[in-house]
């Protein structure tokens, strides 16, 4: 996972930016939970009026409330409220005219431009001093042994203000310890309940002023209203970008991993092949690379956000009521629980899932590329249990993994609603004691959902990252392979005094997998101009030969030199630009048959495709086709029959015009007539080229200059035909056997 890291890296200010947007995105988030509590806490509850200190008072409201306040309040009161002419027919008087309809002439205003911190504590200096009140009223109750007002009235419209200042004089009078005594008891009180109560006195002397209290409240709603709207719309924007930008860099990281797995594939020499099969390597390149860009899309969303959001709605749940934390903990608890036990159960089955996935890639690979084997043996019923077997396999256990994640789903709800409930329990029981506004339970609400979900979230991460590293993993490996054949730092130039000259010094060579040499001490030199063949039984090592000379793998022992240098020492591309290559299996790419000639040389002139067509026998049948060059070539080129296959790879080494050409068992799709033909047009056009001919029929090699016996990867005979016909017993078997007995002679 961490090797893959630096594929983030081109993404990076992406990568911020998305973080930066999440950020955004939580805080929104966070603080509508907050907005919805003040519009039920003080927009419903107390019909918009925001503070205990009121906006404006009339004189006797003020002499009433100064009664119960202490030097220090009443010097903080008096230097935030001014007494104001509100009769006065200039700009400010209309407006509190306008504001205050019922205004006596002087009233007292709240100071314009007050800070938070100044505003809180007049809102505690009027809260306090409506408690003091409620307490001096029950002592003096209780003193005149009546039923006195015994608490504070439940609504604001059941205080009777013109009663209380009909105590002024009275109160006035009181002694001062009693004031002191009651103050006492209020600060007792908490600073919430003072403040509820505050406001409640506080909407009595806003409206003894005539304002009008219901636009009061609609003004507080909308406003609290728009700004949530607001809120909740960047919230909405960030969260599209994020999308957007998760979902490019996770496409782009794809991108470039699938392009490197793809040129690391490129690079591998046939070892490598050998150590991954394809279907593993195709899963690597195409599904693996997918998990992680789903990683990617959500991880980028979740890993971020989910933590703020965690840390975030634990402050603000807290800030709502730390008596209920315990609850949020106790539900952390039990989702951690449940996840834990989900995710160990889930995660050695992604492993598991990711080679099955290689398997099925690999039975459904062989049975669609080996079709007409399975048909011609009828074999299809042993191929569907196979397909089958995996399969089921497969599904069975992306079935367990699916029920796993579903179980999740419901574990989350219960407890979901499980933690509501109780928040609700507990919370009405708080709201019952006044300790806890309705709104703030609600808010509350929404935090404890948040947190839980942000953990679910995290969970997801937990369920998806097992699998993504898996993949990564494997992805990794690919990428961490390093071809076994591999270009020299310093490549060396050949010897332009041997041109086209092949030379094995002694070369023995093993397969990575194999316990036996395929090849060893073979030593012989090609020359320029001349026909070297290579016959031997099938499994001789004659195809090792040529993977050797094209250096698809390296000797094991031992030097194979072209043109002087060991091939090693000199770059590949160099290496096989001189070597016209035909393979023992045609193969031919999807395009046209022009296109497929062109193959070693982009830009040979059709004449020289016609030439080469006729040399290698293929002007017949390209002939017949009305399109000629241009006609299609299918995938693999399945739409030619195997014999023009191999003319057609045959004349498209020859129009490379190489130093060295060889044919790897390339005639023995041929009849007799056309390898003849072949041959013969060959040996005129070739010139100076190096021709190795590799071939089990003694017809096809009886001409060549030089003809070396392989047999169990070793030489056994070297020699023209007749010279060995004499000296090597192996080849006298081999050709006893395919030519009469005059030939022999
Ligand atoms: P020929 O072309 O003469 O029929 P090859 O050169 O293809 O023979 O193979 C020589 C020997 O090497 C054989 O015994 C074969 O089983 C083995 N061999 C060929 N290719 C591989 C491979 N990729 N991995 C392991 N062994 C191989
Ligand atoms: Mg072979």
């Amino acid at each position: 996972m961490i090797k893959l890291a630096r594929y983030l890296k081109p993404f990076a200010l992406s990568l911020a930016l998305a973080i930066a947007l999440l950020f955004a995105q939580a805080m929104c988030d966070l603080n509508l939970p907050n907005y919805m509590s003040n519009i039920v806490n003080i927009g419903i509850q107390q019909n918009g009026v925001e503070r205990a200190a009121p906006d404006a008072m009339s004189e006797n409201g003020m002499k009433l409330m100064r009664a119960f306040m202490l030097a220090d309040e009443q010097a903080l009161v008096d230097a935030n409220y001014t007494l104001v002419d509100a009769s006065q027919t200039d700009a400010s008087g209309k407006a509190y005219t306008a504001a205050y309809p019922d205004a006596p002439d002087k009233i007292y205003v709240r100071n314009t431009g007050l800070s938070e911190d100044a505003l809180s504590a007049l809102d505690t200096a009027f809260g306090t001093a409506t408690w003091t009140m409620i307490n001096v009223m029950r002592d003096y109750a209780s003193a005149q042994g009546a039923s006195g007002q015994a608490g504070m009235p439940a609504g604001a419209d059941d205080i009777d203000l013109s009663r209380l200042y009909g105590m002024l004089p009275m109160l006035y009078a009181l002694p001062e310890a009693s004031v002191l005594d009651a103050h006492d008891k209020a600060v007792a009180n908490d600073q919430m309940i003072r403040k509820q109560s505050g406001v409640l006195l506080a909407r009595a002397f806003l409206s003894e002023l005539g304002a009008d209290m219901a636009a009061i409240q609609n003004r507080y709603i909308i406003s609290v209203g728009v700004k949530m709207l607001a809120i909740a719309l960047i919230g909405g924007i960030a969260t599209v970008l994020v999308s957007l930008i998760s979902s490019r860099v996770a496409a782009g990281t794809a991108r470039n991993l699938r392009r490197d797995v793809f040129r690391r594939v490129e690079s591998f020499s046939n070892n490598e092949f050998d150590r991954f099969s394809t279907a593993s390597l195709i899963t690597r390149c195409t599904n693996d690379v997918t998990q992680i860009q789903m990683l990617l899309s959500f991880g980028i969303r979740l890993v971020c956000y989910a933590p703020i959001m965690a840390v975030g709605g634990t402050i603000m749940a807290l800030r709502k009521s730390a008596g209920m934390a315990w609850i949020i903990a106790a539900a952390c608890t039990l989702l951690i629980g449940i996840i834990l036990v989900v995710v160990s159960t889930v995660t050695p089955r992604f492993k598991l899932i990711q080679k099955l996935v290689d398997k099925l890639n690999l039975v459904s690979r062989e049975n669609l590329t080996g079709l007409m084997v399975i048909r011609a043996f009828a074999a299809q019923d042993h191929e569907r249990a196979r397909f089958e077997g995996v399969n089921a396999d497969l599904t069975k256990n992306t079935l367990f993994v699916n029920r796993m994640m579903v179980l999740l789903m419901p574990l989350m709800m219960l407890v979901m609603n499980g933690t509501t409930l109780l928040v609700v329990w507990v919370g009405a029981h708080q709201i019952a004691d006044s300790a806890m506004q309705v709104g703030d339970l609600m808010a509350f609400i929404q935090y404890a959902m948040q947190i839980i979900m942000s953990f679910l979230m995290i969970s997801m991460m937990f369920i998806f990252l097992p699998r993504a590293s898996v993949s990564a993993e494997r992805i990794a490996e690919v990428l961490d392979t390093e071809s076994s054949v591999r270009d020299p730092e310093k490549p060396k130039h050949f010897d332009p005094a041997q041109p086209g000259v092949v030379e094995f010094r002694n070369v023995s060579f093993r397969y990575s997998d194999a316990e036996e040499n395929a090849l060893t001490g073979i030593t012989f030199t090609a020359l320029p101009g001349q026909t070297t063949a290579i016959v031997g039984p099938t499994g001789s090592g004659k195809s090792t030969i040529a993977s050797l000379l094209l250096r698809f793998y390296d000797a094991t022992e031992g030097r194979v030199l072209v043109c002087g240098a060991d091939v090693r020492d000199v770059a590949q591309a160099a290496l096989r630009a001189k070597i016209g290559y035909v393979p023992q299996k045609g193969v031919l790419l999807s395009g046209t048959v022009g296109s497929n000639l062109r193959y070693g040389r982009k830009d040979a002139a059709d004449a020289e495709l016609e030439q080469a067509a006729a040399v290698a026998q293929a002007a017949e049948f390209i002939d017949a086709k009305p399109e000629r060059f241009e006609a299609d070539i299918a995938q693999g080129g399945g739409n030619v029959s195997g014999g023009q296959k191999q003319r057609l790879s045959i004349a498209r080494a020859l129009v490379k015009k190489p130093e060295i050409l060889v044919f790897d068992d390339s005639f023995s799709a041929l009849d007799f007539r056309t390898d003849a033909a072949l041959r013969q047009a060959l040996r005129a056009n070739t010139g100076e080229s190096t021709v190795i001919v590799i071939a089990q029929r003694i017809n096809t090699v009886m001409n060549a200059e030089q003809i070396i016996v392989l047999e169990d990867g070793k030489v056994v005979g070297r020699g023209t035909h007749r010279e060995l016909l004499k000296s090597c017993p192996e080849y006298y078997e081999i050709a006893s056997s395919q030519l009469s007995k005059e030939e022999l002679a």
